[in-house]
């Protein structure tokens, strides 16, 4: 069997033994009624590494942003957004069916909102505009490549909206790729904005799960929301022991990702009609650009022929993404592939883990 190196998302990774040990012997409640010990056990120590007062459990990211926009502001409100940010890009316009909300995109380069930027786009009152009502940051930034916001510039931008009276919600899917990334803790990209969202179900491999935190009476509301929107779970604490090993366990290890996606973008390097911006590969992304006429689609199938599996963006965007399945070994077959797809003579033997 040809071996296929998955590079379509982080989402891909796989439970660890560990985490299915902890699941079987979890002890459990029903969540519900807020009865399940292990539950509890996650939202203390989720609230603690993030540096806020409290935390909730969620089914998904998309789901904890929304109950996140949901207890942050009121029907009619706009929010403003990156205009490549997952809220605007990837979550089905919930913001607007489910919360009445406005969102407005900000154009940027690489997923780093400017200060004057969000100033320049706070609604002045005027019976014509709906008021603005929160800020969305995205750390690590997605669909800009994985790119990093520094704790500096996310206090900048939280300061903007804290002076103009509206808080501050981070998309921080990937926070502890971003943490990793500038060697910092994460309390310092998390401690300037009001409420944050992280995976766990991301590179932390954990199977199912995010995790919304903020102040106590701010998760109170979202537990509400979480309820409206169809999250109450019952003895979900056998996903929560999982989410406790993704926490204690696979927060350090996404240095290799890291080290893996940058190994992999300098590889691919120089193939005709391949644009691959090295400089933003910050994390565990590498995105690139096909040169028309060639399609991402038709680049992504050629690269699956060849056993290397990866994401189509846009029209001629693809992404790659490194994650706990995919070894060092498993990036150099992924690079001599693709390699000899366009004629480029393998350096190395062939040789992938699975
Ligand atoms: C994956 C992701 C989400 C949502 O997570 P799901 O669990 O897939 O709903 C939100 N924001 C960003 C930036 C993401 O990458």
């Amino acid at each position: 069997m040809t071996p296929l190196v998955e590079l379509r998302s982080d989402t891909f990774t796989l439970p660890t033994e560990s985490m299915r040990r902890a699941m079987a012997a979890a002890e459990v409640g029903d969540d519900v009624w807020d009865e399940d010990p292990t539950i509890h056990r996650l939202q203390e120590r989720a609230a603690e590494m993030v540096g806020k007062e409290a935390s909730l459990f969620v089914p998904s990211g998309t789901m904890g942003n929304l109950c996140a926009l949901l207890s942050h502001t009121e029907p009619g409100e706009e929010v403003l957004v990156e205009g490549e940010s997952h809220i605007f890009h990837s979550e089905v316009a919930g913001a607007s069916v489910v919360g009445g909300l406005q969102l407005r995109p900000l154009e940027t380069p690489d997923g780093r909102m400017q200060p004057e930027q969000v100033r320049a786009a706070i609604r002045e009152p005027d019976i014509h505009q709906p008021p603005t009502g929160l800020l969305c940051l995205e750390n690590t930034h997605n669909r800009r490549g994985g790119t990093c916001l520094s704790g500096a510039q996310t206090e900048a931008l939280s300061a903007v909206a804290h002076d103009a009276g509206f808080p501050v919600h981070l998309d921080g899917a990937r926070v502890f790729n971003a943490a990793v990334a500038l060697g910092v803790d994460v309390r310092q990209l998390t401690g300037p904005v009001d409420s944050v969202m992280f995976c766990l179900s991301k590179g932390l491999s954990a199977p199912v799960g995010s995790m919304l935190a903020g102040s106590r009476d701010f998760i109170e509301r979202s537990r509400r929301m979480r309820k409206m929107l169809g999250g109450g779970m019952r003895q979900a604490g056998v996903l929560a022991a999982a989410g406790l090993c993704a926490l204690e366990e696979m927060v350090d290890r996404l240095a290799d990702d890291h080290r893996n996606a940058r190994r992999l973008g300098e590889g691919l390097q120089g193939l005709p009609g391949i644009a691959i911006d090295l400089a933003r590969v910050e994390t565990n992304m590498v995105f690139g650009d096909c040169q028309p006429p060639l399609t991402a689609a038709a680049f992504i199938e050629r690269c699956r022929e060849a056993g290397v599996l990866l994401d189509q963006a846009s029209l001629y965007r693809w992404r790659m993404v490194t994650h706990r399945g995919v070894a060092a070994a498993d990036v150099d077959y992924a690079i001599e592939a693709v390699r000899r797809l366009f004629g480029a003579p393998a350096t190395a033997p062939l040789r992938a883990t699975g």
